[in-house]
């Protein structure tokens, strides 16, 4: 393995959003550190993660695993009629996409579509649905059971959609487990039409639960890691806040266009009885200061691309 390849195949050495390479450790932990960009502020995972790494974190395991959060859904469980947060996030994702796009056609793209709950919902609402996901098990689940045009790819560039083919790309949920976030938001800004828009829905790193867990973590001298061990995991490799996703979606060739908070969703019960209490103490003011858990955008591919 020659140098070059290995940086980059490890996350942490360069901040792939300005090229720094000088990140900082916020928190070393145990099976990876997490890191802070001195120049954009992009928070990120030093964490080795060689491509085949990646694939296997999304088996059908890590889907089976989650059973309760990707399947017991009115979606894809009609015996189970009540809407959870997450049901409720993505019908919103769809009104927002409207206001923003009236104009629009109705080919829609969703990256990281997992088991097609938001795909479900968006052809029931009559959009012509695409779906891309990592797993080969989440791609399989949503044509064999839901009749889904879902295909599987790890990388956007290699699933083979026709450039300019979309008037709308949804990411719930996925930019934070790119390993390289700007090279596929730049494929997403290929693939839709002049004018088309993207919905990215993501952690907001500048949110008061991570302030507090931060503040727990400093004043302790790193003896209370568990919040940020709650908060930070393999999984998500980058924690963007309002400052380093808009940068993004700048750099990805894209004009925001909506910017919203979403509170944590009360569902978040895999943090145990603690954690659904911190979530539900910390809920009011995140509220009150703007300081959500998640941060909902809406950007624009401009009509004339402005050569650089
Ligand atoms: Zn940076």
């Amino acid at each position: 393995m020659n140098q070059k390849s290995e940086s980059d195949r490890v996350l942490g050495r360069r901040c792939r959003l300005c090229g720094c390479t000088r990140p900082l450790r916020l928190y070393p932990l145990e099976d990876f550190s997490v890191v802070r960009c001195p120049e954009c502020g992009l928070v990120f995972l030093e964490i080795d993660l060689g491509a085949e790494k990646i694939k296997e974190m999304y088996s059908g395991d890590y889907y089976e695993n989650r059973a309760d959060y990707f399947f017991d859904n009115p979606v894809l469980n009609k015996g189970r009629d009540e809407e959870d947060t997450s049901i409720r996030n993505f019908r919103h994702g769809l009104e927002l996409v409207k206001v923003h796009h009236p104009d629009a056609g109705n080919r829609l793209l969703d990256v990281g579509c997992a088991v097609g709950v938001f795909m479900t919902l968006a052809r029931d609402e009559g959009w012509e649905v695409s779906g891309v996901d990592i797993s080969d098990f989440a791609a399989g689940y949503c044509r064999e059971k839901l009749g889904l045009d879902a295909h599987a790819a790890g990388n956007l560039a290699e699933a083979g959609f026709e450039p300019e083919s979309f008037d709308v790309i949804t990411l719930w949920d996925v930019l934070e487990h790119f390993e390289d976030p700007l090279s596929q938001l730049r494929e997403v800004n290929r693939l839709l039409k002049p004018g088309g828009v993207m919905l990215v829905d993501t952690p907001n790193q500048g949110s008061l639960i991570r302030s507090v867990a931060h503040f727990l973590y400093r004043i302790s001298g790193g003896l209370v890691d568990l919040p940020v061990r709650k908060l930070y995991h393999q999984f998500h490799l980058y924690y963007f806040d309002t400052a380093t996703l808009g940068r993004l979606l700048e750099e990805a060739g894209f004009q925001l266009v909506h910017l919203e908070g979403r509170p944590i969703p009360d569902e978040k019960g895999r943090a145990g009885f603690l954690g659904r209490l911190a979530v539900k103490a910390i809920s009011i003011p995140e509220r009150l200061l703007h300081r959500e858990f998640e941060l909902l955008a809406v950007a624009r591919k401009p009509v004339a691309q402005t050569k650089p």
